[in-house]
């Protein structure tokens, strides 16, 4: 396999885009400790015990870590890198991009994994920032719906390709671990735009490259 150019061209953000929506915490992080401590209490634990003091300070920091996403516009990542394709224009597809988010109704785990594919037209980004933009999204409250549409939406806006499809594929642990307790179930959801959505040999080019039904 050829070695690639190392020396991805720039361009500065297109001025036509919307402006990025981040999130700044209003909240202290005292209080968001003092939170936890409450719920510790209120499921009939000491929080004061050895084993839990430092809980609240852990829980708050997995948090920050968890919902990174609301510190970042994930289109960004994608008017950063534009590369020059020499008239490259067939589909470009990243699968199984595995990510972690959390349900908007539980605050419950989702682990899924995405597949996403674009036509380019004259710019494309470096793989890794599909990637980031999967994790943009899925490191805030969620749900699968909005996710997949979001992560299609993001991409069709920024690169305007002739098409984007992304696939997600999740286990939602507020559905295996409580309720209805029903394991393996996974949860599949797809959002088609432009030609993925128009052109029936588009979308069954895509969903042969992600193959879900073998992996
Ligand atoms: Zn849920």
């Amino acid at each position: 396999m050829s070695k690639k150019k190392t020396h991805a061209s720039k361009k500065s953000a297109n001025a036509a885009l919307p402006e990025a929506h981040v999130q700044t915490p209003t909240v202290s992080e005292q209080d968001a400790r003092q939170a936890v401590e409450t719920l510790l209490r209120w499921a009939g634990e000491d929080p004061l015990r050895e084993g839990l003091r430092d809980t609240p300070k852990r829980v708050v920091s997995a948090y920050r870590d968890w919902f990174s996403g609301y510190l970042s516009d994930p289109a960004d990542y994608l008017r950063r890198t534009f590369e020059e394709v020499e008239g490259y224009d067939e589909m470009i597809v990243l699968r199984d991009i595995e990510f972690e988010s959390h349900c908007e109704h539980h605050m419950a785990p989702i682990i899924g994994r995405a597949h996403v594919g674009y036509l380019p037209t004259n710019k494309v980004v470096g793989i890794s920032k599909l990637a980031r933009v999967v994790d943009g999204y899925a490191r805030r409250f969620q749900v699968q719906e909005k996710l997949t549409a979001q992560i299609a939406r993001c991409i069709n806006d920024v690169l305007k390709p002739r098409g984007v499809g992304v696939v997600i594929e999740a286990i939602h642990q507020c559905m295996t671990t409580r309720g209805v307790h029903k394991r393996g179930v996974s949860m599949i959801t797809s959002k088609m735009l432009g030609d993925f959505r128009e052109d029936a040999r588009t979308r069954n080019e895509f969903l042969r490259f992600i193959d879900i039904s073998n992996t």
